[in-house]
């Protein structure tokens, strides 16, 4: 969507529809909007959160926009879909941060170590495994985040709260990982705030600096609890073309 075919679809340009309302940048600049807000009302300095721009099933020219409006920080959930759309803007953005949020497999590990700056999806021994011995082999050190299950769902990924500690100190002390902070998926059915507490509360007490949480429907509420990165993609990029996997 560039300004050019906006302008010549409207053939009478008022206040209302001089910016196309569902534009990327339009969405983008009313996203910081109310992320400064939400900083403002808790107290907190403006520029404590991180807008992790949610890119996942949205082509390569949303991401662009995206870039030409000045965001840099970008969340995908698969590397194969990662792989594809970002190299190529890398090289023009060498500032770009692009974090992985959804589950990694081990046999995606190279790739995954490769491509990433954080991944934030560090839910499992075996993976924290994986990850030491291609950081070693490759030299590159993306910063990771440790995904807690704290609504403790049987079916979602995460290091349960009880044992997060535990795994914390393995990270630092046998596989000496770049642990930098957790991240959480709340249970769908509950109300986030809970959530956002415990997981602050943990890399509180863990010496964790980032900590991930919030999505489109709930970032205000994270920053109120502490966030420091916030997950967002449709309120950026509007609805999804198709289900994102994982
Ligand atoms: C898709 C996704 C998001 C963004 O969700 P929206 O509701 O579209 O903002 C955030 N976090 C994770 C882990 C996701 O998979």
């Amino acid at each position: 969507m560039s300004s050019s075919s906006n302008s010549s679809a409207t053939p009478v340009s008022t206040p209302a529809n001089a910016a196309n309302s569902d534009s990327v940048t339009v969405r983008l600049a009313q996203v910081r909007h109310a992320v400064s807000g939400a900083c403002a009302e808790a107290g907190r300095a403006a520029g404590s959160v991180t807008l992790v721009a949610v890119s996942k099933t949205h082509p390569a020219e949303a991401v662009e926009e995206a870039l030409a409006a000045g965001q840099r920080v970008f969340g995908e959930n698969r590397v194969q879909e990662a792989k594809a759309k970002f190299p190529d803007l890398r090289g023009r953005f060498p500032d770009l941060e692009l974090h992985l949020i959804g589950p990694l497999q081990t046999n995606k590990v190279k790739d995954a170590v490769a491509l990433f700056d954080v991944i934030q999806t560090l839910d499992r021994p075996k993976l924290a495994e994986a990850l030491a011995e291609e950081m070693a082999k490759a030299g590159r050190r993306p910063r990771l985040l440790i995904e807690v299950n704290t609504g403790e769902e049987p079916q979602k990924a995460g290091i349960r709260p009880a044992d997060l500690d535990g795994f914390v100190a393995a990270c630092r002390e046998t596989w000496k990982l770049p642990v930098a902070g957790l991240m959480c998926i709340p249970p769908q059915d509950e109300e986030p705030a809970m959530h956002f507490a415990l997981l602050a509360e943990m890399a509180r007490r863990n010496g964790l600096a980032e900590v991930s949480m919030g999505m489109s429907g709930d970032f205000e509420t994270a920053i109120r609890f502490g966030a420091t990165h916030v997950r967002v993609g449709t309120a950026i990029f509007g609805a999804r073309p198709y289900p994102a996997a994982g």
